[in-house]
């Protein structure tokens, strides 16, 4: 079967081609998906035969709203979808003032462990397909009626680990006749997966890069996220550095701020030592409380911010959305999955 969800435009066309059709009926039937379609009988203009045809070759298999939680503080809103496998995941849409942004998955689960993290808890069932991370995008818009203009890939899930997938997501989602959303306005987050770093570089998209940092010093990295002891810090920031030197693109370092671990003012030095010869960004994110975990939320974000802020980096305190639906990474889908009694 073609998973024809995750096909570019010109990949349909040919298809279509090989069933005997002209090439407009490509662009039509694309035109179709990107609409959100949900079964070729939808298709009216496509001749009956051919949706017959379409539908003994190809899958089509939207995704389900499993649960929806709308902020009532921010109007924040968090989808758990069911995929056609019967595995759900996650994504988040954001109301700003510059528009729209959609926060989407990339894998099912995620194996990379890091401590403060739901998302990992129970490792990684499987990667998305390009479809399934597209689809988020069309029927996150289908549901809510509102048009996003923004995409950050920082749901559940590695995009690093699932790399080539999220590349081809990428050309989907820019597509001209179908989302049309610019690099630009696409951001990419990564726990510090090197090699990703480095084959995103030779790409050199426009996008943002989004560089989970949480700490500066291998000591404490190490013990919060396992992914360095495979690519520590050194090796990250000097993957960045080269990245910043191939793209010319400002690097936005996440930062999530933990009492006692990693909020004290030599790591905000450290970071600052570390981004010399770079634009670096800094996030700051109040840590979100996971019930399983035994870390705790900083008390000195300000202060943190403050200490940056003198070497001269931008530092920004994240603002939290959805503080009221469990809003953050895997959370929903962690609980859900807990009524189902299908993990431990
Ligand atoms: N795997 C990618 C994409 C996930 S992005 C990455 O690690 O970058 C989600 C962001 O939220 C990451 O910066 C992650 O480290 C952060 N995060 C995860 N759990 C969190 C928590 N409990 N509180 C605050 N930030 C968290």
């Amino acid at each position: 079967m073609n998973d024809i969800r995750s096909m570019t435009q010109q990949e349909i066309t040919e298809l279509l081609r090989s069933l005997g059709e002209p090439a407009f009926r490509g662009r039509q039937l694309f035109a179709w998906l990107q609409k959100g379609a949900e079964s070729f009988d939808e298709m009216t203009n496509l001749s009956k035969p051919l949706r017959e045809k379409l539908r003994e070759t190809c899958l089509l298999t939207p995704p389900v709203v499993a649960r929806k939680q709308t902020s009532k503080l921010d109007g924040t809103v968090k989808y758990l979808w069911e995929l056609a496998d019967g595995n759900c995941i996650e994504s988040v849409l954001m109301q700003y003032h510059h528009g729209n942004t959609v926060c989407i998955s990339s894998q099912v689960g995620c194996r990379m462990g890091c401590a403060f993290c739901a998302s990992t808890i129970a490792g990684k069932v499987r990667d998305l397909t390009p479809g399934e991370m597209l689809d988020q995008v069309i029927f996150v818009q289908k549901d809510s009626g509102l048009p996003v203009s923004n995409i950050v890939l920082m749901g559940i899930g590695e995009p690093m680990d699932n790399l080539d997938n999220v590349l081809r997501f990428l050309e989907l989602v820019n597509h001209p006749e179908g989302q049309n959303i610019g690099m630009r306005h696409i951001s990419l987050s990564t726990c510090g997966v090197v090699p990703g770093i480095e084959r995103l570089a030779e790409r050199d998209l426009q996008l943002t890069l989004s560089v989970s940092l949480h700490a500066p010093d291998s000591e404490t990295r190490s013990r919060i996220m396992p992914v360095n002891r495979a690519w520590d810090v050194e090796e990250l920031f000097r993957a960045c550095h080269r990245y910043f030197q191939k793209t010319g693109r400002r690097i936005s370092f996440e930062y999530a701020m933990i009492d006692g671990v990693n909020d004290h003012d030599w790591q905000a030095d450290l970071i600052a030592e570390k981004l010399r010869g770079m634009p670096g960004h800094v996030n700051l994110i109040p840590l979100n409380d996971v019930a399983e975990s035994p870390l705790k939320p900083s008390k000195r974000v300000a202060a943190f911010q403050k200490r940056l802020e003198s070497h001269g980096l931008t530092a920004t305190v994240r603002r939290s959305l959805g503080g009221d639906i469990d809003a953050s990474c895997g959370q929903l889908r962690r609980k859900a999955m807990q009524e189902k009694g299908g993990n431990p």
